[in-house]
């Protein structure tokens, strides 16, 4: 299977005529191509997207919304083939694509429709001199969105419909690893009509297509979710051109499990906020810490449960819970990441190892739900992310202790509190440095909230009104009439 760039409403190819080869996880094996971009391929979609400006941005919100609730239709239309191609191209389980990846894109472009009807801005009034303030919010231009594999239509759609909503123009580049919902979102884009160069999607390298996007002089906005290191590479080049950036990046975040905790909810939770989508997912808890009277009691029903429940399979099984990692190098990584926590003295209580399925499966990327005690929290499995099916067990006895525990990571993106105490809940969501903290649950999200990390997991916040707020640049306008 071929995908394509869509550049100005057409598929095209990279100018270069270069192609890379598209591994399927679940069987390692090459079963496609996208197109190899380079710097040439970015500028001919900037050019697109900065002539489709005037008229996108000169649209009234309400046809911007008309055309963004069709795009939502038409994947909710699509629905069975966007979700067979997202677990094909990414590994994850089909039921999994099936129930939250690719109704949450469509509810993407839904929410950002919507927002674009309901968005507004401040107004101030002074008195001596008497005077108005108002404060428009333009968009940007031509904005840049890039966005990583795991959740490969989910979060490209979460950047690229706020985008448009704010009337900015796009060019947009999912990871090389996942190019093919984000072709097909393209071929939507057709179907509905979107005026051409509009959206523009660049497939190819992220050393090579997305640094092009980030170092394009015109492009006026970064907003980019992927890893720490990737952020900081991108921080440093666009910062000294004054682009606006956004970086939803890593995590390391911690799953505080009290003695009080409603216990049957936070297992059945906490088995999927350690393993959900192959543990590839940023909001994953995977430092676990248990209140040392419930340690042991938490480990056994833990560890029982992954071995009855968390099946590893391929991912077009229905009882798949565990499908295949992305890639052969991101599974050797998790593989080094357990070794390491051998090394540094943890135990392996479940796991530990690549799992070898039957043909035509037995090449593909998988690695058993692997549970690890015995480490102290500043140990490098502790501390480093590792983006794959590992959580590591610690036990704790004081709210204290465990709060400077949870804070001493370099990153900050979300932490899980379980307990029925209300104000202990209150006191700890307070000091936890964390851009989301949830009680009682986990990746339950309203889209209006702000979302987002602190520390070495991001800058700035998406979600809701924030995400218009940075696709928009503010511009007051002040008024005085007592003159
Ligand atoms: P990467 O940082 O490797 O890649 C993310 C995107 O950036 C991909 O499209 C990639 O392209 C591209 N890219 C890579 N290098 C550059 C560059 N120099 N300039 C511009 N673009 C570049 O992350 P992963 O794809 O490996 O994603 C996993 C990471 O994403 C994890 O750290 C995870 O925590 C984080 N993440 C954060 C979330 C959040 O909301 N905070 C949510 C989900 C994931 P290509 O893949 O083609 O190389």
């Amino acid at each position: 299977m071929k995908v394509y760039n869509f550049i100005a409403g057409a598929m095209r190819p990279a100018l270069s005529g270069r192609w890379l080869d598209n591994i399927e996880p679940a069987t390692g094996q090459v079963y496609g191509q996208l197109p190899d971009s380079d710097a040439r391929d970015v500028e001919e979609a900037y050019r697109a997207a900065k002539k489709a400006f005037p008229l996108w941005s000169g649209l009234s919100a309400e046809d911007r919304y008309a055309y963004l609730m069709r795009i939502a239709e038409r994947i909710e239309a699509r629905a069975k083939e966007l979700a067979e191609a997202e677990s094909r191209d990414n590994g994850k389980p089909l039921w999994l694509a099936r129930s939250v990846d690719i109704p949450r894109a469509s509810k993407n472009f839904r929410f950002f429709a919507t927002s674009a009807l309901h968005f507004g801005s401040e107004s101030y009034e002074m008195r001596k001199p008497h005077a108005i303030n108002y404060v428009l919010r333009k968009p940007l231009g031509v904005v840049g969105c890039i966005s990583p594999w795991n959740l490969p239509l989910y979060l490209f759609t979460w950047k690229v419909a706020p985008a448009l909503a704010a009337g900015n123009t796009v060019v947009a580049k999912p990871s090389e690893l996942t190019p093919v919902t984000a072709y097909l979102l393209g071929e939507i884009c057709s179907e509905v009509g979107l005026p051409e160069g509009v959206l523009n999607i660049v497939q190819g390298l992220g050393p090579k297509a997305g640094a092009a996007i980030v170092a394009h002089p015109d492009i006026a906005a970064l907003s980019f979710t992927g890893g720490t290191k990737t952020g900081a590479e991108i921080a440093r080049v666009a910062a000294p051109m004054f682009k606006k950036i956004s970086l939803e990046l890593g995590g390391k975040n911690p799953n505080i499990i009290f003695a009080d905790a409603p216990y049957e909810p936070m297992l059945s939770t906490t088995l999927r906020s350690s393993f959900a989508n192959q543990g590839q997912i940023c909001l994953c808890g995977s430092r676990i810490f248990i209140q040392r009277s419930l340690y042991d009691r938490f480990k056994e029903d833990f560890i029982r449960k992954i071995e009855e429940e968390w099946k590893v399979g391929p991912p077009l099984e229905e009882d798949t819970k565990v499908g295949a990692l992305i890639s052969e190098s991101h599974m050797q990584k998790v593989l080094r990441y357990i070794e390491l926590a051998k090394s540094e003295g943890g135990t392996v209580l479940t796991g530990g190892h690549r799992v070898h399925l039957p043909p035509p499966w037995d090449k593909g990327y998988y690695v058993a739900p692997t549970v690890i005690e015995g480490l102290p929290n500043n140990c490098r499995t502790n501390q480093e992310e590792i983006f794959g099916p590992v959580v590591s067990l610690m036990p704790f006895e004081t709210e204290e202790e465990v709060l400077a525990m949870a804070n001493a990571v370099p990153y900050g993106l979300s932490a899980t509190v379980w307990t029925r105490d209300l104000s202990r809940a209150h006191r700890i969501a307070d000091r936890l440095e964390a851009g989301v903290v949830w009680i009682n649950t986990w990746l339950l999200r309203d889209l209006r909230t702000p979302f987002g990390g602190v520390k070495a997991s991001g800058v700035g916040r998406e979600g809701g009104f924030e995400a218009l707020r940075f696709f928009t640049e503010p511009r007051t306008v002040c008024i005085r009439y007592d003159v």
